[in-house]
């Protein structure tokens, strides 16, 4: 394309997104310090305000000022806000996904997955509003009760990353304020269209149930206003999502003054496949979890640990299905790989390819650069590299589509690979003996916060908690008992007897 063509063809991309923010509800600023450009063109989008320390401030003390009340109010009724948001992302799938697509550059189905991520999330949360149970324990004294009680934490800072723009904003968000929490978000300085939208949506959705909209705020911007709700007293949570290097700026911050903090941070995934895998299932599951979204998700595919017996053949039915993925502009039918964010992480991928030919790494296929709409938009062929070892660079994590195939001779062995990266998110095996299942899956097994038997790294359900171990975090997301983390417990003993027995059975005076 010239580049008068990809001008013209930005302008219709900006266009398009503001006519999808209003019908969304929200109106676009004319003028702002972000600049934010759609990966689909590397052009710009739009421009919005960048939020300072003192914007940040302001808005925690609304957030703070409107937890007061919102507290008080029943768990059940507070769900009905979620409840709404629920309806109303249903009623606006697919202009949000669009949204999403433009600014994240995710293909269509991917991006209306992930609204409908959001959807499944707000259900989940409205069922949880009637079941933050506490425990009720045996006293060891006459005439007493024990039991546990769960209370609303104060203001939960969201800080979330550019690959999921909006789910994860709502695995928080819905748990949040079920939980009795207000929240300020800072969204991911690239994708702050969406979180617009959210944002309108969610205050709509509040408005519309007799709700406080200020129990939820949004404050655009980059690292600065990150740190501005890091640093803050008054938010009792702070949950960020991101790149380890974040987290390790993030988390002792918060630390330091005894702020909670619940990380989700960047994963290198593997999956091992075993003589026995059902290698039509593997390549299908494989190529979904290491190519599906251009290889930038936290739980995507990048390592992949493959018995020596099974590896050539394997290796070559992956190279025949990577020839098949059509790489191209996420908004066109058909299209399975979007682009890159940006020129960064095109070059980090370059650089990663490079230190691995320099490994005596064999690249089978991709890395390649397709020039599709203009000099400013970063489309990539995924890349499959076979490497002699599991070096230093495998060992990172980089956000681009590089799967790294090494080789195993006994299961320990593929486990040891799994388990030997720093980080700790999502693993996988391929295999239809019950042993080796069983075996990644016991205590001595993956170390990863997820482990999965012939399903690949990626694609999570909500009703699970999702998250990860060593530099992923440890934090825990969105189903099963996530919400702990969002509530402050108390215990509480209560004597309806006439004595005053103390525990352990001491006599005092
Ligand atoms: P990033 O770390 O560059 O940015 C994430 C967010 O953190 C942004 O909102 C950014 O403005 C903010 N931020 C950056 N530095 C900060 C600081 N010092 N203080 C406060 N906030 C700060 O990540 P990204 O490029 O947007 O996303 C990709 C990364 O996120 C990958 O590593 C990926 O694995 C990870 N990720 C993890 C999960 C998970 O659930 N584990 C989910 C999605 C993405």
């Amino acid at each position: 394309m010239t580049q008068t063509v990809t001008d013209h063809f930005t302008e219709q991309l900006s266009l398009r997104a503001r006519a999808l923010l209003h019908g969304l509800g929200a109106d676009l600023p004319t003028e702002g310090a972000l600049t934010v450009r759609t990966p689909v063109s590397g052009g710009v989008l739009a421009r919005v305000p960048a939020d300072g320390p003192q914007d940040v401030a302001a808005a925690i003390a609304r957030a703070d000022s409107a937890f007061r009340a919102w507290r008080t109010v029943p768990a059940p009724v507070r769900a009905a806000v979620v409840r709404r948001l629920a309806a109303l992302l249903v009623t606006h799938r697919d202009e949000l996904a669009e949204l999403v697509t433009l600014e994240a550059g995710k293909i269509g189905a991917e991006a209306v997955g992930e609204v409908q991520e959001m959807i499944d999330v707000c259900e989940f949360a409205v069922g949880l509003s009637r079941q933050l149970y506490g425990l009720t324990m045996p006293s060891e004294r006459p005439g007493h009760r024990l039991m546990e009680t769960w209370h609303p934490l104060g203001v939960v800072g969201v800080i979330s990353a550019f690959n999921f723009p909006v789910a994860v904003w709502a695995w928080n968000t819905a748990i949040a304020l079920v939980c009795g929490d207000t929240v300020v978000w800072k969204p991911s300085e690239t994708t702050p269209l969406t979180a617009l939208a959210c944002h309108t949506l969610l205050r709509r959705a509040a408005a519309e149930v007799g709700a406080d909209p200020e129990v939820h705020q949004l404050v655009t911007g980059g690292a600065e206003a990150g740190e501005a709700l890091v640093d803050d007293r008054r938010v009792a949570l702070v949950s960020a999502t991101g790149s380890v290097r974040m987290g390790a700026a993030v988390a002792p911050r918060v630390a330091a003054r005894f702020g909670r903090c619940l990380l989700e941070l960047g994963g290198n995934n593997a999956a091992i496949v075993t003589p026995s895998a059902d290698l039509d299932l593997a390549v299908r599951g494989i190529v979904f979890a290491a190519a599906g979204t251009a290889g930038q998700r936290c739980t995507s595919l990048r390592r992949l640990i493959v018995h020596h017996s099974v590896a050539d053949g394997l290796v070559e039915r992956l190279r025949a299905a990577y020839d098949q993925l059509r790489v191209g502009n996420p908004l066109d039918e058909g299209v399975l790989v979007g682009p890159l964010i940006d020129g960064r992480a095109f070059d980090a991928m370059q650089e990663a390819l490079a230190r691995a030919r320099a490994e005596s790494g064999e690249i089978v296929c991709g890395g390649e650069r397709v020039e599709l709409v203009g000099p400013g938009a970063y489309y990539v062929r995924p890349a499959i590299v076979r490497m002699p070892a599991q070096t230093e660079l495998v060992r990172e994590e980089t956000f681009a589509p590089i799967l790294y195939v090494l080789t195993y001779d006994t299961i320990d062995e593929a486990i040891g690979l799994n388990n030997a990266v720093p980080q700790g998110l999502s693993s996988a095996i391929f295999t239809l003996d019950q042993r080796e299942a069983e075996r990644f899956l016991a205590a001595d097994g993956s170390d990863c916060g997820i482990a999965n038997v012939n399903i690949g790294t990626s694609g999570a359900e909500i009703g699970g908690a999702f998250g990860g171990e060593k530099h992923t975090g440890g934090g825990r997301e969105s189903g099963s008992d996530s919400w702990k983390t969002y509530m402050r417990r108390a215990t509480n003993t209560i004597n309806y007897s006439t004595g005053l027995p103390l525990a352990q059975g001491i006599h005092f005076g």
